[in-house]
């Protein structure tokens, strides 16, 4: 068992936690506040018992100069005050004079906000390659090193694993919510366990598939990944999404599971991409040559609804049509809409299928909505997360 930040005594202590306020932000607009407010219990337990908070975290990604102004932290900052209702500092800088003094006259209870992490990254990927100095500079900042960013826990950065390595660790809250809700899950599920995976691209969910085809009773495609599987059937796909390095994969997922497999058997094709498109609704194999399909169809949908309904456990990655544009939204939303009704156990794997369970009105819906799409397809894969296999272990 891993520590976590109730394991330690946080008084007079600086306590660096790693968080993950990578959040959407247009001209200096936060689009969505969800992963601010998601780290909320994790800072305000820390003030509350009296720590120097030092908070770190990523945002965007750093490759030019430019891209420091537009991925600066320094509107989180505002944000997070508001909620926090108190003073937050914010530091410009990711190491120096100014920095370090700042957090040598921090009283207790005080917070300060560390700019965007990846500002390292522009000399030599500092923090992405989780640079040994980086790490033990930012380390030597703190007494107490916490691990609340569950969305980059699958990485192994200067942020997370470099100041681990140097400092006692623990988990936070929001940490521990996501490994409590994901692990014995999948460990240990509640029958019938129903696992449905959609998006794009096979290739990302090839690890998923492995590991889970074994431990699930039935597995459920939608999205564009269904048609490499059809395709391997042999079915029409038109002129669909294919990952055709994947489909002898497919084959054989299909040839060795074909019980557990539950593909489409309709779709909502169109003649374009596009919210104007010409679209129609057709069975697999009334496919046609320019078809694209870009949603799952009404008779799949009602032939989910049996496994939904009669699952006790429902694990969600991955929309199952073009969600974004509206048009092609029906069978997530429906999906969305069967699942919340479920007493069942049901998670929605973090990225797109989150999102879409947020902005669709489902924000509760559900047992769980992971705030970490890659971090919980490796969790799902059965891999362990470099940023919580180094924090410390719980005394026996
Ligand atoms: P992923 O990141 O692999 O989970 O994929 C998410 C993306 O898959 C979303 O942006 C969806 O628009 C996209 N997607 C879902 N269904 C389809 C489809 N039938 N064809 C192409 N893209 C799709």
């Amino acid at each position: 068992m891993k520590k976590t930040i109730r394991d330690y005594d946080l008084n007079n202590k600086r306590v660096i936690i790693r968080v993950d306020f990578n959040v959407p932000i247009k001209d200096g607009v936060i689009l969505d506040d969800n992963r601010i407010k998601e780290s909320l219990k994790t800072i305000n337990y820390a003030i509350d018992n009296n720590a120097k908070v030092i908070l770190l975290s990523h945002l965007g990604r750093i490759k030019t100069e430019e891209d420091k102004i537009k991925n600066t932290l320094e509107p989180v900052s505002r944000r997070l005050s508001e909620l926090l209702d108190r003073k937050v500092t914010f530091v410009k800088e990711t190491r120096g004079k100014e920095l370090e003094e700042i957090i040598n006259k921090m009283n207790n209870k005080d917070v300060v906000l560390i700019e965007n992490t990846r500002y390292e990254d522009l000399v030599n990927k500092c923090e992405s390659s989780n640079d040994k100095e980086l790490g033990k500079y930012w380390a030597s900042l703190g007494d107490i090193f916490i691990n609340d960013a569950f969305g980059t826990s699958h990485r192994e950065h200067a942020s997370n694993v470099g100041i681990a390595s140097n400092l006692p660790s623990g988990i936070g809250f929001l940490v521990e919510k996501e490994l409590d809700m994901i692990l014995p899950t999948i460990e240990n599920p509640k029958r019938p366990f129903t696992v449905i995976l959609g998006g794009s691209k096979v290739s990302d969910k090839i690890g998923v598939i492995k590991n889970l085809v074994q431990i699930a009773d039935n597995i459920l495609i939608g999205g564009g990944m269904a048609f490499t599987f059809l395709k391997s059937f042999g079915l029409p796909v038109g002129s669909s999404l294919v990952d055709n390095d994947n489909i002898q994969f497919c084959k054989d997922m299909l040839e060795k599971y074909k019980d557990k497999i539950i593909l489409p058997i309709d779709v909502v094709t169109a003649d374009e991409i596009s919210e104007n498109s010409n679209s129609k609704e057709c069975f697999i194999s009334d496919i046609k040559d320019r078809d694209i399909g870009l949603d799952i169809g009404k008779e799949t949908l009602k032939l989910f609804k049996e496994y939904i309904d009669s699952s006790k456990t429902i694990i969600w990655n991955g929309p199952v049509g073009m969600f974004e544009i509206e048009k092609f939204s029906n069978g997530t939303k429906q999906l969305l809409e069967m699942i919340s009704k479920t007493d069942s156990l049901t998670i929605i794997g973090g990225g797109d299928t989150a999102s879409a369970a947020i902005n669709f009105g489902y924000k509760n819906s559900f047992s769980h909505i992971s705030t970490g799409g890659g971090a919980t397809l490796e969790l799902l894969e059965g891999k362990i997360l470099p940023g919580v296999e180094v924090i410390d272990e719980k005394e026996a």
